[in-house]
């Protein structure tokens, strides 16, 4: 239909000078963890308030290894959120304890932490909150539903790096902080991720779990004191992060102009329901979702493919994880979350990445109209 490129809803940014430093990492003759990796978690640290930081391969890893640091397993309960990357729950899992959902606040979309003191039980043992779209939770009611139960937080902020909370950047306080680094989030190591610790006691034990359980000691030698996993970062992903930590507040910023086009440029009379502004400028805009309207909640995929044939990608991000087939065995139902359930069902993730412009942006929206108006079997102009 027409010569534009083909808009994918995210893409990440690369650029020369990083592409010439994972040159001169694979010519170095060390490739895995080592000198790279060290000075990005220096990196992170520094700009998160000097708090520890451990890179692991994945924010999968850093979630389920950070439950494992804070001794959860078999007999625990951990609370989260059904609207998140099934990850969050996944790592429950993986410990042997049993993931807890609450539903969702249908403003922020976020875990509704009206209804979280309703779920807790002699067995919590920590909340997982995670920052959808790069929206912080509210860490002040967070932490204080945290520290009257006395649980553990492992905040799930993959998708909030550079977001803040009131003056403070997250991951710059708090519990344990995990951050993801694969390519769809605002910064990336092609894959990888990371936990934020609150001493250098923690850290040391989180070295231990991301590799082996291994301690080197003095004299050459090792000791084993503990199971650990295979989780290291390398220093080849650890450089491309090195380039995308110089431009990923550049990265926000632009995000942030784009998310304020599509809110400028979108048309009320079609009937969605758009994300909220965030007038306070706490988010990141890891990514743009409008609700279908209802009339078209039913043929997202229809209208997905409508979207495609102008050369616009839309992803899901995502559907109520209750309702997958590894929770229903676990007793969820429909039903049991209506307002995640409501979100999932209608949820569409628009292009929103740093090198898009505004008439990149101005393109999504005309798209959207001509998209609904197919649909609805009208025909626009
Ligand atoms: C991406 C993501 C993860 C998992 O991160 P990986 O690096 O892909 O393992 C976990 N939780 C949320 C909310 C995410 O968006």
């Amino acid at each position: 239909m027409s010569a534009l490129p083909f808009l994918p809803f995210t893409r990440p940014s690369i650029d020369e000078q990083t592409i010439a430093e994972v040159g001169a990492v694979l010519r170095s003759g060390w490739i895995t963890t080592g000198p790279k990796c060290q000075a990005l978690e220096a990196a992170l640290s520094q700009r998160l308030g000097a708090r520890p930081v451990r890179l692991v391969n994945s924010g999968t890893a850093a979630l389920e290894l950070g439950l494992r640091l804070c001794g959860i397993g078999p007999g625990d309960e951990v609370i989260t959120t059904p609207l998140s990357w099934v990850a969050t729950a996944n790592v429950v899992l993986a410990v042997g304890a049993t993931p807890v959902f609450v539903d969702t606040d249908a403003r922020t979309r976020n875990i509704d932490l009206e209804q979280i003191e309703r779920a807790i039980t002699p067995r919590t043992r920590a909340l997982i909150p995670v920052d959808l779209a790069g929206l912080p939770v509210d860490r002040d009611r967070l932490y204080a539903l945290a520290h009257k139960h006395g649980l553990r937080v492992i905040e799930d902020a993959a998708q909030s790096f550079g977001a803040r909370w009131g003056a403070r950047e997250i991951g710059s306080f708090g519990d344990l902080v995990s951050f993801s680094f694969h390519p769809n989030k605002n910064m990336t190591t092609s894959e990888g991720g990371c936990l934020v610790l609150n001493n250098e006691d923690e850290a040391l034990r989180f070295e231990q779990l991301r590799l082996q359980g291994v301690i080197r000691l003095a004299d050459g030698g090792m000791e084993v004191p503990q199971w650990g996993a295979k989780a290291n970062l390398t220093d080849v992903a650890a450089a491309i992060g090195l380039g995308q930590l110089r431009q990923v507040d550049a990265f926000n910023q632009r995000r942030r102009v784009l998310a304020q086009r599509y809110f400028a440029c979108w048309d009320a009379a079609l009937g969605f329901e758009l994300p909220p502004q965030d007038r306070a400028g706490h988010g990141n805009w890891h990514m743009f979702q409008p609700l279908l309207p209802r009339d078209l909640a039913a043929r997202r995929g229809e209208f997905i493919a409508a979207m495609r044939e102008q050369g616009i990608g839309v992803g899901v991000h995502y559907p109520a994880m209750h309702l997958f087939q590894l929770f229903r065995a676990r007793g969820y139902a429909p039903g049991d979350f209506p307002v995640a359930e409501d979100i999932g069902a209608r949820t569409i993730t628009l292009p929103l990445f740093p090198t898009m412009d505004n008439v990149d942006v101005d393109r999504v929206c005309a798209a959207v109209a001509r998209a609904c108006a197919a649909l609805r079997g009208a025909t626009i102009q």
